[in-house]
């Protein structure tokens, strides 16, 4: 119990909340942005300060603030069946449609579906169905998981185990077994002198090398987001996935797409893997698949897996794995709402007609600065590198200083972007205005000529 109670928001939110991937320094000096309510692609606080949320909420507000037909979808199923679980044989008939869909739209012409809550979930439940899998082949040494440094895959003992972010050291992870491999930035990874096709056959000699040590026959699967996002957008350098693939279906091991953040129209098409052509075994979805707009997270089984993974479980007669709201009845009416939102009311369209438009209004910024020596990024996902010397890439002195600085400064202009290392991150809602554009490429700008 609190004796005297704080009096503003920005107090009571310090008061009450440990924050979690903030920035404490920042907040204790500026007090948290306490937010009521949104209206399109922009949000606003408790003291009526609108700001263009160029971050669209963690990636997956695509559909913006206060999209009616989302909310209508949302209401409708709350008056009509407001929960559900998935399980003992019995779904609610929105599950049933999701299913079909989600199989519907996926790059697989079979496949099934098994749901979470989040993102993180969903790959702690892929690595179980693996280690399930190949436990039930006969393999039950096949348990390592190869991921890269930089990759993000959540915060769960196991997903965090596979993020390559050296933060989670602080929890004494990651787990044994999970092998890191070189993050495919050509631009800040390519050796001097060494071609971008070069690098990437470097990348791909790494992963076979790895495999030939550890032994193909100890390793369960292979987990990558198409572009990385929260390791600062880092799309693969040129060829990566091609490389890559034949590699790892010569070893048998499956490739396990992240699509959490590239999933339904990130990066101009429905799944990222379309966009870097390449055909994962399974796809992991989350975020962008209810708009954001409920807690939900999807493990997209492609045809051999689900096959292999159904024979092992009619072996033992139930898969004993699962979460009390899985294929809740209002997440998956707000996901089919959302997934027709995005692919039949022009979302994914704008994304591919303004995506050009974004990249060219951040290259001048960049062209303009003394200090951004990277703009890296595809459809509606960017990132802009800041570093201290253009010429040699040097980066500045401290962690986070210089593009914490910037975010900062953006917010006090009324726009939330996001630093991530030595990055500022730009992932708008898919329902971005070029106007709209144009007030993130003027205040981004103003931010930078503030800081640097
Ligand atoms: N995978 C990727 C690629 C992500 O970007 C994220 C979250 O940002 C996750 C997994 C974890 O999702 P969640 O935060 O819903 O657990």
């Amino acid at each position: 119990m609190t004796m005297n109670k704080p009096q503003s928001w920005e107090a009571r939110a310090d008061e009450y909340s440990l924050y979690g991937f903030t920035d404490l320094p920042s907040v204790h000096k500026r007090g948290a942005v306490v937010l009521t309510h949104g209206e399109g692609p922009y949000v606003v606080d408790v003291n009526g300060r609108r700001y263009l949320d160029a971050n669209s909420g963690l990636w997956n507000m695509v559909a913006g603030f206060d999209h009616k037909g989302l909310a209508e979808a949302a209401k409708a199923q709350y008056d009509k069946f407001p929960g559900y679980h998935a399980f003992f044989g019995r779904m609610s008939d929105q599950t049933v449609m999701l299913s079909e869909k989600l199989v519907e739209v996926s790059p697989f012409p079979n496949g099934k579906v098994f749901y979470t809550n989040s993102g993180s979930e969903a790959n702690d439940t892929m690595v179980k169905m693996l280690w399930f899998l190949h436990a039930s082949e006969g393999n039950p040494q096949k348990r390592k998981i190869l991921t890269r440094v930089n990759a993000y895959h959540g915060v769960t003992v196991v997903s965090a185990s596979m993020t390559g972010k050296p933060y989670n050291e602080v929890f004494g992870l990651p787990l044994d077994g999970f092998i890191h491999l070189t993050c495919p930035h050509y631009w800040r990874n390519g050796k001097e002198g060494e071609t971008e096709d070069e690098f990437t056959a470097r990348m791909a000699r790494e992963l076979e090398e790895t495999i030939e040590r550890e032994g193909a026959d100890t390793i369960a699967g292979f987990f990558a987001e198409p572009v990385m996002g929260a390791g600062g957008v880092i799309p693969p350098s040129t060829g990566y996935f091609q490389a890559i693939l034949p590699i790892l279906k010569k070893h048998d091991i499956p490739m396990i797409s992240d699509e959490v953040i590239c999933g339904f129209g990130r990066t101009g098409n429905t799944w990222g893997c379309q966009t870097y052509d390449f055909t994962p075994d399974a796809i992991i979805s989350s975020k962008n698949l209810t708009a954001g707009l409920f807690p939900m997270g999807a493990v997209i089984l492609g045809p051999d897996l689900s096959e292999r993974l159904q024979a092992a479980i009619e072996k033992i007669e139930e898969f004993p794995h699962g979460f009390t709201a899985s294929g809740h009845p209002v997440g998956c009416a707000i996901a089919l709402k959302a997934i027709d939102v995005v692919m039949n009311e022009g979302l994914a369209e704008n994304v591919q007609r303004l995506a050009p438009r974004m990249e060219a209004g951040l290259r001048a910024i960049m062209d303009r600065s003394d200090h951004i020596g990277e703009l890296r990024g595809i459809g509606f996902m960017w990132a802009l590198e800041a570093v201290k010397d253009k010429a040699t890439k040097t980066p500045f002195d401290g962690d986070l200083s210089v593009s914490e600085r910037i975010a900062n400064t953006c917010t006090d202009l009324g726009l939330i972007c996001r630093p991530l290392g030595q990055s500022i991150v730009l992932c708008p809602p898919f329902v971005l205005t070029e106007d709209q554009m144009d007030e993130m490429f003027d205040k981004l700008e103003q931010a930078l000529n503030k800081v640097f």
